[in-house]
Formats: structure tokens, C-alpha cells, sequence
């Protein structure tokens, strides 16, 4: 109990410190340090939550879901500790905990809601032994390269089947990697999915990575196409399909990256969010609430007034011209970002912003799978920025797409778009993680937008 308090003092003390010194808003150093003197901070912590913790995992859509989660948890009056877009490592939800704990050592809060790394998921699972575990999609990233999706798919596999008793795993059944992991599972999951052909495609995006039947090795055949890989799929020799979802969002209906519709089983959902991969979170984050046992009226009214998250779908104004700041890093993710923006909101003016750094995966070659060619024809301005403006700048043109001149400098990319960009119009700044933080940093020292540890 000594060591306990000792840990959190002395963490509490390192993020006061780092916020003092404007050192990125002391998001993970605290969890560190607390560490050291605790090894089992993280466990102690959380077993003082009145309720219990949910931790979402996935390629995509984590920080949306998780904020949505809350959003929901909060408006049914509990109070709710989360950890920071981004620090979804183990010592980033150490550092969130601690810094909901008060001077006596004691977390106090009702319910835990932590964005997790795929590959971090097991010894979350074992130190938070959480009420709802959330896994949204296993995209292929940079990491897949390397073949660690499928080691890391094994992996979480095993940490579901470890769920202490009366937890729920909430699966998306249109992922055939998360629908493996399911099926693999003593306990039922809770299963969601998109059951709605009129926003679906036929044929899988180039970027996507063809799955293989788990069973025989054969190509599963898709019926529909949502997201990515994710869709309704079946292996030819019927030994494996698309579990059915208990809760299926039905009636879809997408208005750019303003807003979206959908219904759950009879329950009609409308809120202000667009894309068609939030249909995915506003579906998981409505389903881990069900299992959490808050009802669907409070849910489908709750999520009306929904904020977005920082850099996921981010709306800055400037002298008249709307910036609208998406998230975008690996390939599924950038076809869904393009795909919206130029489809769905008309889109024409672009900063597509490319970093190379450890966060945003230092192997960029997965741009050459992005299906940039949404864009050839239809944009007006794409200013291929970051610190690996130069590469995108070639894969646009093998894409057919003329661009402006790369520009590493975030000021001058914004500079270039604005001049670019008419008053009242959108502008759209689609971007990998440090990417992001880049131009956003630059946007706050202008004055245009809040440092994010503040919003
Ligand atoms: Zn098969």
C-alpha cells in the first residue's frame, strides 16, 4: 500500500513537471516512473474503479471508439478514466490512471476506458483484467511486413481466452482475422457487423490484404466489401464464414465526414460524424455499451451531441476556409480518408502529410498501396507535405495526380493551401500520425487551434 502510494506521488509529481515544462502534455513519463516503484500500479489502480474497465484494440478506429465509449459512460453520470490519443502503450494507461488518483494513492473513478495497442493487448488484459475487451479490425500495416499481425492475432487469441468471469470480448464479425480469433473462443463474443449492401463494393481494394480461408488456405469469396478487408465473406468450401452479428447497423446513410445514420436493431442512431469506417466505431462503441447495460434510447440520444476526437476528424476555422484534420496511417485507413473526403464530400483541396518516424512506421512503402488515383481528375490543389513529402510526391504521380511541389515544412504546406483554398471552402489535411502532430503544432502557434492537452 506504501509502495502503491509512493508510486503514484512520485508519477503524479513527473506529469506536473513535464506539463510545467510544455514537454507534449506528460502523457507517458509519469506511467514510467511509477512503474519503476510498482510494477503492479497498473492492476492496483484499476481495481479501485467502482465499475470495471473496457479496452478497445484494433489498426483502426481506436481512438474514436474509446472516445465515444466514454461519451456514453459520462453522459449516464459516471466518471470515466481514459488515456490520450496516441498513448495507448502500457505506460500510457499507467500515466492516465495516475493522474485520476488522488494524493492518498486511491484511483477515483467508476469505469477505466484505454485505447490499447494490438500488440500490447495480452498484458492489458492481464493487469486490467477489463468488463468488455473491444477489437475492431486487424488491418495490415507496416508491422504485417514482417509477418507480426499474424503472431500478434495469436496473441490476443490467447489473451481473450484468459477473460476473467463474466467479461465480454465484443468482436467486429466482418474482419475474418478478429472473426478467427472469435470462433476460437470458449465464451461466446459479442458480435457486431455492417448488414446494409447499398454502401458496400463488390471487390476488395487493392491495398486490401486478400484473405485465406483459416481452415483449407483458400481465397474467401466476399459478398460484400465494406471497409478494407472487412465485409461479408465465406470460404468457398464452406468450412468458414462470417459469424451472423447479434448487433447488425442496418439503413446506413453518409453525409461526407459531417455526419452519418444507422439503425440497430430498430434503434435509429444519427450523430456528427461522417465516413463510413465510423460506422464501424459508432457500432462498436453502441455495443459495448449494450454489454456494459446502458439502454439504446439513452445511447442513440447521447450520441447526437458527440464531439470528435483531436486529429481523428478535426474541424479548424481560418480566415473563412475549413481545415479538416483526419488521421490517415497506413493504407486501408488512407483509402477510407480519400475515399470520403473526394466521394462523399466533394473534397478538392489536399494536404496529404507523410512522416517517417517510429509512430508513423519508418518503412514507408505502403503508400504505393494507398489507391491514390481516387484522386486524379478530381482534386485541385495536393500538396504532398512532411518529412517524406519528396516519396509521396512520386507514388501521386504514378497515381496520374498533379501536384504541387512537396513542401517538409509544415508552415509553408499550410501556407500553400490557403492560398489555394477560397474562403468558406473545405480544405482537407490527411496525414500520418507525427504528420499530424506537425502541422497541428504549427496551427497552434499561429493561433488557429488549441494545444491538444488543453481541448
Ligand atoms: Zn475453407
Amino acid at each position: 500500500m506504501i509502495r502503491k502510494t509512493a508510486a503514484v506521488l512520485a508519477g503524479k509529481a513527473t506529469g506536473t513537471l513535464s506539463r510545467i515544462t510544455r514537454r507534449g502534455g506528460g502523457t507517458t513519463l509519469p506511467g514510467d516512473i511509477a512503474r519503476v516503484i510498482d510494477p503492479k500500479i497498473l492492476t492496483r489502480l484499476t481495481q479501485d474503479l467502482t465499475h470495471g474497465s473496457v479496452v478497445i484494440t484494433g489498426t483502426n478506429g481506436k481512438t474514436t471508439t474509446a472516445r465515444l465509449v466514454s461519451w456514453l459512460l459520462e453522459g449516464a453520470g459516471h466518471k470515466v478514466v481514459a488515456n490520450r490519443a496516441g498513448a495507448n502503450l502500457i505506460f500510457g494507461v499507467t500515466a492516465a490512471a495516475l493522474n485520476k488518483a488522488g494524493p492518498d494513492g486511491t484511483l477515483r473513478a467508476d469505469w477505466g476506458v484505454f485505447e490499447i495497442d494490438e500488440a500490447s493487448l495480452p498484458r492489458a488484459i492481464d493487469e486490467i483484467q477489463p468488463m468488455a475487451t473491444v477489437v475492431l479490425n486487424l488491418f495490415r500495416d507496416q508491422l504485417d511486413r514482417y509477418g507480426e499481425l499474424e503472431s500478434i492475432a495469436r496473441k490476443i487469441e490467447q489473451a481473450l481466452a484468459t477473460l476473467p468471469e463474466g467479461a465480454r470480448a465484443v468482436l467486429n464479425t466482418d474482419d475474418p482475422r478478429v472473426a478467427e480469433i472469435g470462433l476460437s473462443l470458449q465464451r461466446p463474443p459479442l458480435w457486431y457487423g455492417l448488414d446494409d449492401p447499398s454502401v458496400a463494393s463488390k471487390t476488395l481494394p487493392h491495398a486490401a490484404d486478400a484473405r485465406t480461408c483459416p481452415r483449407c488456405g483458400a481465397s474467401l469469396i466476399f459478398d460484400a466489401v465494406y471497409v478494407g478487408h472487412d465485409g461479408v465473406y465465406r470460404c468457398p468450401n464452406n468450412d468458414f464464414a462470417r459469424p451472423e452479428p447479434e448487433l447488425k447497423a442496418t439503413d446506413i446513410e453518409l453525409d461526407g465526414f459531417d455526419s452519418l445514420a444507422l439503425t440497430i436493431s430498430g434503434t435509429r442512431i444519427e450523430m456528427p460524424l461522417g465516413g463510413l469506417y465510423n460506422c464501424y466505431n459508432v457500432l462498436a462503441a453502441y455495443a459495448t455499451a449494450r454489454s456494459l447495460g446502458l439502454e439504446a434510447g439513452y445511447i442513440a440520444e447521447r450520441l447526437r451531441t458527440f464531439k470528435a476526437a483531436f486529429g481523428r476528424q478535426e474541424r479548424v476555422e481560418f480566415r473563412g476556409r475549413h481545415l479538416v484534420l483526419v488521421l490517415s496511417k497506413n493504407p486501408a485507413g488512407f483509402n477510407e480518408t480519400v475515399r470520403t473526403a473526394v466521394e462523399l464530400a466533394g473534397g478538392k483541396n489536399f494536404i496529404i502529410g507523410l512522416n517517417d518516424r517510429k509512430a508513423d512506421g519508418t518503412d514507408v512503402s505502403w503508400i504505393w498501396d494507398v489507391d491514390f488515383e481516387q484522386l486524379k481528375g478530381k482534386a485541385e490543389i495536393v500538396i504532398p507535405a512532411g518529412v517524406r513529402a519528396h516519396d509521396l510526391a512520386v507514388r501521386l504521380k504514378y497515381a496520374g495526380v498533379t501536384a504541387a511541389e512537396p513542401q517538409t515544412d509544415p508552415g509553408k504546406a499550410l501556407d500553400l493551401l490557403i492560398k489555394n483554398t477560397n474562403e468558406g471552402d473545405l480544405a482537407y489535411l490527411l496525414c500520418t500520425y507525427t504528420a499530424m502532430l506537425d502541422l497541428r503544432g504549427e496551427l497552434v502557434r499561429r493561433g488557429w487551434a488549441q494545444p491538444y492537452w488543453e481541448t
